[in-house]
């Protein structure tokens, strides 16, 4: 895996922007996490749609997700990593990944929903 700079936040997660990857500033206290979270954003694609992203995203990882969720609670600007659209500087981004996952777990609830009115 090549090398990336890395920049730190307050908000969200982590994110992939192609040239560098950002951070937030807290996960520098938990290196085991902040490791795990580096190497997910290091194995996402360049480009800004593909199968591969979404599978990563969905698929289980080695991510302890009791960790982050605590993570999550204790620095609650982490959950403006489900925000599907943000701003940076001026420019609205929207994150069609996320889109995705999200049109497919509220599938998921429906058609959960569906069947078991039926
Ligand atoms: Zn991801």
């Amino acid at each position: 895996m090549e090398t990336i700079p890395i920049t730190y936040t307050e908000f969200g997660i982590a994110n992939n922007y192609g040239d560098h990857i950002e951070m937030n500033v807290h996960l520098k206290e938990y290196p085991k996490l902040q490791s795990a979270i580096l190497f997910h954003e290091k194995s996402h694609t360049k480009k800004t749609f593909s199968k591969e992203d979404i599978v990563l995203d969905l698929a289980p990882s080695k991510m302890n997700y009791l960790d982050l969720f605590k993570f999550m609670c204790r620095y609650p600007k982490t959950f403006a990593q489900f925000l599907p659209f943000y701003k940076r500087g001026n420019v609205m981004f929207y994150d069609i990944n996320l889109l995705i996952v999200y049109a497919v777990l509220l599938g998921g609830i429906g058609l959960t929903t569906f069947l078991s009115l039926k």
